[in-house]
């Protein structure tokens, strides 16, 4: 099993995540998903959405750690190194494939 990268360990204790994206409420525009960032707790629109307000979060924050924010997932990535995390039998691990 892959290790866990050095990032994950920096996740925080997050409050419950918001139900919009803050940035995009006040520029007037929407999103597809929500992730939020496990560093600061700040939710961000993703990759898919006009705005990706979580990859430019992590450009200009340096914040690499983010989960979703939907309700029905249970992931978390780090932009840093690429890595997708999944809930398992132990606690999180590396999603290879
Ligand atoms: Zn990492
Ligand atoms: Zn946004
Ligand atoms: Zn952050």
């Amino acid at each position: 099993m892959m290790p866990l990268c050095d990032d994950f360990a920096t996740s925080a204790e997050v409050e419950p995540p918001s139900d919009v994206c803050q940035t995009c409420v006040d520029m007037g525009s929407t999103w597809v998903h929500l992730r939020q960032c496990l560093n600061c707790g700040r939710t961000h629109c993703c990759d898919n959405s006009p705005n990706r307000h979580a990859t430019a979060h992590y450009r200009t924050d340096g914040h690499p750690m983010i989960r979703s924010a939907q309700p029905d997932e249970d992931w978390r990535w780090c932009f840093k190194d690429e890595l997708f995390f999944v809930p398992g039998p132990d606690g999180y691990e590396v999603a290879e494939d």
